[in-house]
């Protein structure tokens, strides 16, 4: 029997993780992963019912416990609709108390490219929706659920580090991220919750995909700058987030961490 086997004998009903955007890359990682870890697992996503079922279906495959809940999150009013659907979701289909949030991850987000001389005001303002003001709102709703013991993880970018001029709208995002989870960890020290961020470098994901995949020659250029020479996984990024999750990680807090298998050092 493998190690994650034996996790899941140890699910807990009182410790919900929610992971936004978790139906596909990095979040699905990080939802099997804190799943394996023995939490029951809120797996959001956006509009691809059929990709959460699957995330959901892993989960459960391997004895593990998850529900999926739908919410856009390029809505107004993003903290009330995500958190009343995702209410819904726990108590219908997974039937747990949704009220305790043990491990909240903002993993959802865009990248939109442009130089700041072509990138359109509307995609500037939809990725900011997306990727600072959802993960803010989330967190302030989230608050009244969250208990000694807490812990909130955002996914930031190795881009807030390392210039890349053509994602600029982007890194801005990011940088917003690193300053949230900053002054967050200050705020909510004295309640026990940890805050943090874990920033990748180049994942092989859906996001990069349409410059990425299959282009071996950008996939070496990548590397190169990597020391440890590979591009990231998903499960690279969700043991990070595992261990900030878990009680060994509850000294660590208003840091990011690079998680970029060294890029640009
Ligand atoms: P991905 O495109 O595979 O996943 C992004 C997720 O966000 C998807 O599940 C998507 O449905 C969700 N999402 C996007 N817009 C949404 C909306 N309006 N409403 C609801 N859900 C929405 O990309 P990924 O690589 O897995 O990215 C996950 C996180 O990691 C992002 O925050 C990204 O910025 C960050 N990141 C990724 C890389 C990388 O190279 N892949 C590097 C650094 C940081």
């Amino acid at each position: 029997m493998n190690e994650s086997i034996v996790c899941m004998n140890n699910i807990n009903p009182q410790k919900i993780a929610v992971v936004t955007g978790a139906s596909r890359g990095i979040g699905r990682a990080i939802a099997i992963r804190l799943a394996q870890d023995g939490f029951v697992v809120g797996v959001h996503y956006g509009s691809h019912s059929a990709a959460a079922a699957q995330t959901v279906s892993a989960i459960e495959e391997q004895g593990g416990k998850a529900y999926a809940f739908s919410s856009d999150l390029a809505v107004p009013d993003i903290g009330t609709q995500f958190w009343e659907a995702h209410d819904t979701a726990a108590a219908l289909e997974a039937g747990i108390d949704p009220a305790s949030i043990a491990v909240l991850v903002n993993n959802a987000g865009i990248t939109l490219r442009g130089t700041i001389e072509n990138f359109s005001q509307d995609d500037f303002l939809l990725q900011q929706t997306i990727n600072v003001n959802a993960p803010y709102f989330i967190v302030r709703e989230a608050l009244p659920r969250m208990g000694e013991g807490g812990r909130i993880i955002n996914i930031s970018s190795g881009v807030t580090r390392i210039a890349f001029p053509e994602i600029i709208g982007y890194a801005l995002t990011k940088g917003a991220i690193d300053a949230f989870t900053l002054t967050l960890a200050q705020h909510l020290g004295s309640r026990g919750i940890t805050v943090n961020a874990v920033a990748p470098g180049v994942v092989d994901t859906d996001i990069n995909a349409d410059w990425l995949r299959g282009n071996q020659e950008v996939i070496d250029g990548v590397t190169a700058d990597v020391a440890l020479g590979r591009l990231g996984q998903p499960e690279d990024i969700a043991k990070v987030v595992s261990f900030l999750a878990s009680e060994d990680g509850g000294w660590v807090t208003g840091q990011v961490i690079d998680a970029t298998g060294g890029t640009h050092l």
